[in-house]
């Protein structure tokens, strides 16, 4: 059987981030990495969109950049400068080829495009279709749905089309973050959209609930926003269909020192956002930092007061019951939309953090933890 030094196991984002994190840093030249992924990876299955306030080595990738944002809901809209933030974005097909090229030539890293049927994480092996591995340390990407009742599972799901128009019809420096224009439905719904030029955008229609709908009730919404915004003529040019998890599950329970999960599968989705890209960035320097420094991986915890926020967070979507896009009109109506973002960046200060929470009806978030504290479920 042959022996590796490192196997990671999916080849997405968090696979492909951490493979460039080592390919990027001579203390892993002579560390043996196999890659595992059972997809081509060549399609644009996903648009990763993400803000930021400096150079990340997502730069390398990113497609288009913008630097005005909009958050609408059915009362009003807000336009505002994202400055010094710039909301940014890279086409996945970019992203998997521009890393898979660094790793075709690594002298040090094994590509295989192959099923993992089992990770044997007691004795350190991998089963694939074509033969089983070993190594010192594995990383998964590879999710399982979890659910538990202390920890809820909210998902956040959308259909997205890339539409093109005869006519000029988007302001191409300036995406839509949120409107929660459309109807509610008991649920919490709105649409994103990113320009990426004058005529052309991805219009995504996103929902955070328990259930999922059928593609044609996300594509009837796409199409009547379309057609309330006077956007006609359109022809759509690309389609893109996600599941991201919204959950506070402390996924970095279940590591070890030889067994890690990465991506999604580790929790590094944001629970209140279900951004992920830029988290793997941060959660992968650790890692890097504690293999670099022989420290034990099951010592590393992504669990930060910002945690707590988010489970409570979590709680008042969950019991919000259509009420739920009247705490994203709070936030974005009674602060500076750039200390909103800063927040779900886990940056702000614990003073900017009360000023936040002074501003949504403040009663749902007691009653919240209430309910927690008199269920010990913290
Ligand atoms: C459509 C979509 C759009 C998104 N947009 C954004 C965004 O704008 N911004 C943002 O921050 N986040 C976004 N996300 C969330 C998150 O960034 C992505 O889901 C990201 O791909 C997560 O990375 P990952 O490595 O955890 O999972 P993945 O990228 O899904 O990687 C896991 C890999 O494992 C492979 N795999 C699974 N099972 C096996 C097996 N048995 N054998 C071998 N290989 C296997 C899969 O093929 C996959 O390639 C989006 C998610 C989706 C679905």
């Amino acid at each position: 059987m042959e022996k590796f030094d490192y196997i990671i196991c999916g080849g997405g984002a968090s696979g492909l981030l951490l493979s460039n994190a080592f390919i990027s840093d001579k203390f892993f030249n002579d560390k043996k990495i196999l890659i595992i992924e059972k997809e081509s990876k060549t399609s644009n299955d996903k648009t990763f969109g993400f803000w930021n306030d400096k150079e990340s080595v997502l730069d390398e990738m990113v497609f288009k950049e913008w630097e005005f944002a909009e958050f609408k809901d059915s009362n009003s809209y807000n336009t505002f400068l994202l400055n010094p933030y710039k909301y940014k974005m890279i086409k996945s097909n970019q992203f998997y080829s521009h890393i898979g090229n660094k790793i075709l030539k690594a002298a040090n890293f094994k590509y295989l495009n192959s099923n993992i049927n089992e990770i044997d994480e007691i004795n350190n092996i991998v089963k694939t279709d074509d033969g089983k591995f070993s190594s010192s340390i594995i990383f998964s990407s590879i999710y399982n749905e979890v659910t538990f009742k202390k920890y809820p599972l909210l998902k956040q799901h959308f259909i997205g089309w890339t539409i093109e128009t005869k006519s000029e019809t988007f302001d191409d420096n300036k995406i839509t973050f949120m409107d929660f224009s459309v109807d509610q439905k008991d649920e919490i719904r709105f649409m994103y959209i990113l320009p990426f030029s004058k005529n052309k955008a991805l219009v995504e229609y996103t929902l955070f609930s328990k259930e999922l709908i059928t593609d044609d009730e996300y594509e009837k919404e796409i199409k009547s926003y379309l057609k309330e915004n006077n956007i006609q003529g359109y022809t759509i040019k690309e389609k893109e269909k996600g599941m991201i998890p919204m959950t506070c599950y402390p996924f970095f329970e279940n590591n070890t020192d030889t067994y890690f999960q990465i991506g999604t599968a580790g929790g590094w989705s944001k629970p209140s956002t279900g951004y992920t890209i830029k988290n793997s960035i941060k959660k992968i320097d650790v890692i890097i930092e504690s293999l670099k420094q022989s420290k034990p991986l099951s010592k590393i915890r992504f669990k930060n007061r910002f945690w707590y926020y988010d489970l409570l967070f979590l709680d008042v979507l969950i019991a919000s019951k259509g009420r739920g896009s009247q705490v994203f009109s709070d936030l974005f109506k009674n602060n500076d939309p750039i200390k909103i973002f800063k927040f779900l960046d886990e940056n702000t200060s614990v003073v900017e953090e009360l000023s936040i929470f002074l501003s949504v009806d403040i009663k749902t978030f007691v009653r919240s933890l209430l309910k927690r504290i008199l269920n010990f479920s913290i």
